[in-house]
This record gives structure tokens, C-alpha cells and sequence, in this order.
């Protein structure tokens, strides 16, 4: 291994999984991947356990740089929940684990690194980073002619819960508190009679989106009838083929409830396009006649955002996380070159 690269590491934590990746910047391409694991969460062991997990998975990525964590230019870590900017304490989010720890300093402390730069981010952000730079972004430049940097996007995790982020000019938008693109929770059904959701409210975009919701439905519609052994999501969408099935009942109103969510934040943002990750986002038919559905109900018919799947797939979040350490290494350069 060549010793005169610079490393960084993302790591995107789920209520279900860790996962981490190191990279060695360079310049053409602009980075490799060294090494990735992945590790369950096992979330129900409490924060301090997962606080251990996450050490030792950064441990053993590290395991055969010279100086250990001391070789690493910072580690990026995406997390699932709004992240006030300034304090870096996860504020919210349904893995209510991280709420209000601070993951940046306990990492450094049991890493015995205190001087390693460390990035705690909302996992939507580092999703829709990774693919406005990486992925759907490249194919809006290839199809549209915008590139990356000059495009809206917004990414919107369908999975556990519903995340939203939105990159402007390369830029993640957080809004002042991190609190910016939190749509899970924006309204979709009634605020007085929806559905009712953790944070209090009722007829959030996630208890109808979330692949939590579409399994719900489905159980309840089908009185349970779920064989074992199978992915649910998938599941459902390939039985809802059938048009006398309660499948296809389930699917049709999933898909305009998802078109309804999209026609909303095109009137607020206008963006070039979305970008869908998550479990449900697997599910191709999904697409099928959304993009014209979002442009015949917008308040702009001009306004016509394409809808992606994911490009990245399941990388999109870790990658996204250790660009936010790019990205510093990249503005501190900057802000040496104007000093001189
Ligand atoms: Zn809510």
C-alpha cells in the first residue's frame, strides 16, 4: 500500500446494519476502495454496546494502515435522524438510540484519537450526496446536460422510516438546525384524522411511504398471509401483476400516495430530479408512469423532475459519509491556497 495517500473513512449506520468503507484518495480516479464490511446493529443492545461495534468495525478497516486511526485524514458517519449541524447530536429519528448522544466525542475517546476530524451526518444527506456526485447525477449530466454541480436534487430513503435530502450546487441544504428535508414527516394524509405517526403527529408522508407502512398495509388487508422466507416488498409488488388481488390494491394506492409525496416537494422545490433508495425503491414498476404522473399534477407543468432509482445501490450512504471528509479536506486546501 502506497503510505503518501491521504485515507478517509465512511461509515452509515441503520437500525438494521453498519456498514464502513476506507478509501485512498488519488487522483484519477478520484479515490479507491480499500476495504468494506458490514456488521448487524443489534440495536436492541443499547447505545454503549453499538458505540463498541462501531469501534471495533473501524478498527478492523484500519487494521493495516501504518498508524491505525492515526493514518485516517477523518471518518464521515451518516446516521438515521435529523443532525444538528453545529452541536452534531442526532436530534431525532425513529433508531431513538443516538437521540441526543454524542457520537462524535465517544468515538474519538474509544478510539484514543482526540485530534481525528469526525462528521456526523443525517444518512438521506450522504445518500443524495453520494448519488448527485457519483451516480443519478451523472446520468441528469450525460441525459441533460447540467452538470452535478449545478443541479437540485433530492435523494428520499423508502425504508424503515421515509429521509429526505436535497444537494444544491454540490452543497448539502440542512436548513438551520439539520431539520431541513425531514419530508418523512411532512404532511401526506389528514393532520387531524391520518395516520398516526412516533413524532406526534398524525398523516406523515412516512406512515404511508416507509416499507414499515407497505408491510403493515399488506398485513392488515391480508389478514397476516405472508409466506416466510420471503422479501416482503418484492413479495407484494410481483403478486400485484394480478389486478383482482389485494396486492394490486395495496400497490396502486402506495404508488399515488408516492406520486402525491413527489408532486408536493416539486411545488416547494422544483428540483431536476429524484433519486429513490431504500428497500421499496427495489421494485421497478414503482417507476412506471411516475415521471408523467409528477408533471401532469405539478403547479408548474414546466416543471418536469426526473425520478431515478438508485445507482449506487446499497453504497450510495457509506460513500456519501466519507465524501463529507473529501469535501473538508477539499474546502481547508481552498482556504490555505486564498491565504497565500
Ligand atoms: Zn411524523
Amino acid at each position: 500500500m502506497v503510505s503518501s495517500y491521504k485515507f478517509i473513512m465512511g461509515i452509515d449506520v441503520g437500525g438494521t446494519k453498519i456498514e464502513g468503507v476506507l478509501l485512498a484518495l488519488k487522483k484519477d480516479p478520484e479515490f479507491e476502495i480499500i476495504e468494506r464490511k458490514r456488521i448487524p446493529t443489534l440495536r436492541k443492545k443499547g447505545y454503549s454496546s453499538v458505540l463498541t461495534r462501531i469501534t471495533e468495525l473501524i478498527e478492523g478497516l484500519v487494521h493495516q494502515l501504518p498508524h491505525k486511526s492515526r493514518s485516517l485524514s477523518g471518518i464521515g458517519v451518516g446516521l438515521p435522524g435529523t443532525v444538528d449541524p453545529e452541536s452534531q447530536l442526532m436530534l431525532n429519528g425513529n433508531t431513538s438510540l443516538f437521540v441526543g448522544q454524542s457520537l462524535k466525542y465517544d468515538l474519538k475517546k474509544t478510539l484514543r484519537n482526540e485530534a481525528l476530524p469526525i462528521l456526523i451526518e443525517n444518512d438521506a444527506n450522504c445518500f443524495t450526496l453520494a448519488e448527485t456526485k457519483m451516480g443519478a447525477g451523472l446520468l441528469y449530466e450525460k441525459g441533460v446536460g447540467i452538470p452535478w454541480k449545478e443541479q437540485i436534487s433530492i435523494g428520499i430513503i423508502l425504508g424503515t422510516g421515509v429521509g429526505g435530502g436535497l444537494v444544491h450546487q454540490g452543497q448539502i441544504f440542512r436548513g438551520r438546525k439539520g431539520g431541513g428535508l425531514e419530508v418523512g414527516h411532512g404532511p401526506l394524509g389528514s393532520r387531524l384524522e391520518g395516520r398516526p405517526c412516533f413524532c406526534g403527529l398524525r398523516g406523515c408522508a412516512e406512515t404511508y411511504l416507509s416499507g414499515t407502512a407497505l408491510i403493515e398495509d399488506f398485513k392488515r388487508e391480508s389478514h397476516g398471509l405472508l409466506p416466510e422466507g420471503v422479501d416482503p416488498g418484492s413479495f407484494i409488488f410481483e403478486q400485484s401483476e394480478d389486478k383482482s388481488s389485494i396486492f394490486y390494491k395495496i400497490v396502486s394506492n402506495y404508488k399515488r400516495n408516492l406520486s402525491l409525496f413527489l408532486v408536493n416537494l416539486t411545488n416547494i422545490f422544483d428540483p431536476d430530479y429524484f433519486v429513490l433508495g431504500g428497500g421499496v425503491s427495489k421494485q421497478l414498476s414503482l417507476y412506471q408512469g411516475l415521471e408523467k404522473d409528477i408533471i401532469a399534477k405539478s403547479f408548474v407543468p414546466e416543471s418536469s423532475p426526473k425520478v431515478y432509482q438508485h445507482k449506487l445501490g446499497d453504497s450510495a450512504g457509506v460513500l456519501g459519509a466519507a465524501f463529507l471528509i473529501k469535501s473538508l479536506l477539499d474546502s481547508n486546501k481552498n482556504q490555505a491556497q486564498q491565504l497565500l
